[in-house]
Formats: structure tokens, C-alpha cells, sequence
């Protein structure tokens, strides 16, 4: 496969670009190899800048559930630019966006639009902190809320495949406020609680985790952390950044049956447009300026291109509930085929998959934290992944990464997955 093209663009951005790349684990660093530089998409393909065509199983890291250049939101994008690309001041779509999130979502009363899964987790901390009063929080190892400072403490995703899970930069102060605690242990998460009693504001989770790979919550491991918040104060934070419009159309909460008291989204709410938005229960999004005390604003917040994207697919999705029943059989489908030519293999790699997530782990071992997924031979998967790239797949640059699924990908795609697998695989054996 020729990636010449590729290569030098590489070079040449490596000389204006920090590292070459406007977000680290798109240089893969953790598989080795230079990255591939993208052209165009269509549906389920990637094109590089050499002309080779890839299956894509990142779909920009979420927001592509209905595959590339989808012909509604395009339009919808075509109609909104007519009108100009940003106003600053309040637009109809926004209550439309709004009123259709609360409708899918219906843990979510009131919801803010910000520009990134960033900016919501970080505002979202904000709110708990100022109703609340108090100044800590707690989110699980392995857990990935973005890149602000109160997050990248025992991080996850490429905080945790660039080996810096704890970033330099990040304040002692601010570090001192952020707990952690194992995913899937609701013991610990009483132990700290009771430690730091009325001291907690939230308590931050991604209710499926998809940052150190997917990872699912045990049995009444959610319902025992609403628990827990309800019987302490706590606002329960979910992080749906990544589930949310993704496992249901109200999240994995829709799946899980649990009401969080804030949920934050980004991905998919904006079909592929940089979007971002918190929302939860009435008497807490009150606080947030200028109802309330606590600031949050934005510039581009609300932007009429955003909107027009993110109501598009959102509405799209509302609307077709076949959608989830489609990618979760080709989840299922693809999770069942790969083990079996794992088992034949004698290969038992885990492999955990819901709905449209799915994550291929090097250990023979159940995974259920980060402990877990870090005893996976991230070697073994380097290789694997140059090994897909060859065949035409294009995988999560790490481990510690959910394969997301689109509705573009047909019965042949998946069967061309599992071929390229098995191949893969033998030659690594
Ligand atoms: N929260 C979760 C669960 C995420 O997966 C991500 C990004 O991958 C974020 C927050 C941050 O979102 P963004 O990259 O849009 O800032």
C-alpha cells in the first residue's frame, strides 16, 4: 500500500503542527507508523491522500453514526450557510435543538450548547461546584472527560496511551480537588465518600466507559452510584460525550434506566460539527448564567451552521429508531464472528462490545477497569492495527479505544472486518 503521500505531509506538518497533529493520538504514537492523511469520505470509506480507501471504524471518534456525507444534514448545513455562518445573538433553531434534546434525553429539563465534549464537562463541574458549595469531585481511572485540568488526573484515552494520564501543567491546587476511584467499584467510591464527607460536588462517570476501551458497568453499579450521590448530596454527572444519541437515543442512561442530575454531550449532537452541550434537572441549570450565578459563555455557543447539523441529525435519529436496531446487530454480529475466529485461533482476546461500541482487548482477561485494560499487550495491538490499516480497515489508533460502528456499514464491510481479522491475526501468531 502506497502511503508516500501521507508520509511527507507528515514531515512537513511536524514543522508548524506540535507533533504534526491537532490532537495526539491521531499521530500514532501508541501503533508505530506515520499517520494517514484524509481527503474525502463517503458512507462507510475513508480515501487517503494516496488514493487507498479504508472501512472506517473511528467515524471522526463517535460523531459519524450515520456514515460520511450524509445527504440531510449536508442539506440542512447547504440552507443554514445561506444566512450567514455565525450571528452571536439568539436563533429559533436553538429552542428547537433544545426542545428536542429534553424530549430524548428526559433526565435533561434545561441544556446549554457549548462547542466541545471540553467545554461541557468542565462547565458542567462548575455548575455542581457553585450549587452545591462545595469543591471536589470524583471521576473513575480510566474515565476520559476531556482535556480540562480537573479531568486529567488518571486519565483515560490519549491522556492514557501517551503515557501522561496525570498532565504536567495541571496545578497541585487543582489536582488536590479531583478524586479517583476504580470503575465498576462501588466499595471504594463509599470508602472516598465517606472520607470526604459533604466535601464532594459530583461525582463524573461515563456510564459506558469508552476511554480505556469499552468497558461496561456491572450489574447495579449505576443504580449504587445514583445511590450514593442521593443519600450524600452528590450531583451525578453523566458523561455521555461519547454514549449519548449513540447506545439509545437517550444514551446509555436510556439503556441503564438511571437518571443522572447532569449529562453532558458532545460527538454526535453535532453530526460532525464542533458541538458540545450540558443539560440535567431544571432547579441546576438554573444556576447557570445569566439565571443564575454561575458563568459559562461562548462565543460561538449556538452557532446557526452547528445547530442546523446537530437538529438534523438529531431529529433523524429521533425519528428512525431502526437506526439502533442496525448498528446493534452489527455490533452483535461483528463481537460474535471476531471471537470465533479468536477461539480458533486459541486466541481468547475479550472482547466487550454494546450497541454500536466495541473494543478488541489483548488479554485474555475479563475487563471491567483500567487495571484490567492496561494488562493488554499494546505491542501485539500495534502490530494488529498496521496489519487492519493494510487490509483496508481503519481502526482507533490505541488500545485504549471503542471501535464506533456507522449505519453506512454494510454486510460485506463487516465480513471484509472479520476476513482481515482473521488474516491479521494468523501472521501475528
Ligand atoms: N467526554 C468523553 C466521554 C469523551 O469521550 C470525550 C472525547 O473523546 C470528551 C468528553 C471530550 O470531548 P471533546 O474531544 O469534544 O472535547
Amino acid at each position: 500500500m502506497d502511503k508516500s503521500k501521507s508520509k511527507s505531509l507528515f514531515t512537513k506538518a511536524q514543522n508548524f503542527i506540535p507533533g504534526g497533529v491537532n490532537s495526539p493520538v491521531r499521530a500514532f504514537k501508541a501503533v508505530g507508523g506515520d499517520p494517514i492523511f484524509i481527503k474525502s469520505a463517503k458512507g462507510a470509506y475513508m480515501y487517503d491522500e494516496d488514493g487507498n480507501k479504508y472501512i472506517d471504524l473511528i467515524n471522526s471518534w463517535g460523531p459519524m453514526i450515520l456514515g460520511h456525507g450524509n445527504g440531510a444534514i449536508e442539506a440542512a448545513v447547504a440552507d443554514a450557510l445561506k444566512r450567514s455562518l455565525s450571528f452571536g445573538a439568539p436563533t429559533a433553531k436553538e429552542i428547537e435543538i433544545a426542545e428536542l434534546i429534553t424530549h430524548m434525553v428526559p433526565s435533561i429539563e434545561k441544556v446549554r450548547m457549548v462547542n466541545s465534549g471540553t467545554e461541557a464537562t468542565m462547565s458542567a463541574v462548575r455548575l455542581a461546584r457553585g450549587y452545591t458549595g462545595r469543591e471536589k469531585i470524583l471521576k473513575f481511572e480510566g474515565c476520559y472527560h476531556g482535556h480540562g485540568d480537573s479531568f486529567l488526573i488518571a486519565a483515560g484515552s490519549g491522556a492514557a496511551t501517551m503515557g501522561t494520564p496525570n498532565s504536567p501543567g495541571v496545578t497541585q491546587g487543582t489536582a488536590k480537588d479531583t478524586l479517583t476511584a476504580p470503575f465498576n467499584d462501588l466499595d471504594a467510591v463509599k470508602n472516598i465518600v465517606e472520607q470526604n464527607k459533604d466535601q464532594i460536588a459530583a461525582l463524573i462517570v461515563e456510564p459506558v466507559a469508552g476511554n480505556m476501551g469499552c468497558v461496561l458497568p456491572k450489574e447495579g453499579y449505576l443504580q449504587g452510584l445514583r445511590e450514593i450521590c442521593d443519600q450524600n448530596g452528590i450531583v451525578l454527572i453523566f458523561d455521555e460525550v461519547m454514549t449519548g444519541f449513540r447506545l439509545s437515543k437517550a444514551g446509555a442512561q436510556g439503556i441503564f434506566n438511571i437518571k443522572p442530575d447532569i449529562t453532558t454531550l458532545g460527538k454526535i449532537i453535532g453530526g460532525g460539527m464542533p458541538v458540545g452541550a450540558y443539560g440535567g434537572k431544571k432547579e441546576i441549570m438554573d444556576f447557570v448564567s445569566p439565571q443564575g450565578p454561575v458563568y459559562q459563555a461562548g462565543t460561538l455557543s449556538g452557532n446557526p451552521i452547528a445547530m442546523a447539523a446537530g437538529y438534523a441529525i438529531l431529529s433523524y435519529l429521533n425519528d428512525h429508531d431502526e437506526v439502533y436496531e442496525q448498528i446493534g446487530a452489527s455490533g452483535q454480529y461483528l463481537a460474535k464472528e471476531l471471537a470465533k475466529v479468536n477461539t480458533a485461533l486459541g486466541k481468547d482476546y475479550t472482547i466487550n462490545q454494546l450497541g454500536s461500541m466495541i473494543s478488541v482487548f489483548f488479554t485474555n482477561e475479563q475487563v471491567y477497569d483500567f487495571e484490567g485494560a492496561k494488562k493488554c499487550d499494546t505491542e501485539m495491538f500495534g502490530k494488529y492495527f498496521q496489519g487492519m490499516l493494510n487490509e483496508g480497515v481503519y481502526l482507533p489508533p490505541a488500545q485504549f479505544e471503542s471501535w464506533f460502528l456507522s449505519t453506512s456499514l454494510s454486510a460485506e464491510d463487516l465480513d471484509h472486518i472479520v476476513k482481515s481479522h482473521e488474516k491479521v491475526l494468523k501472521n501475528l501468531v
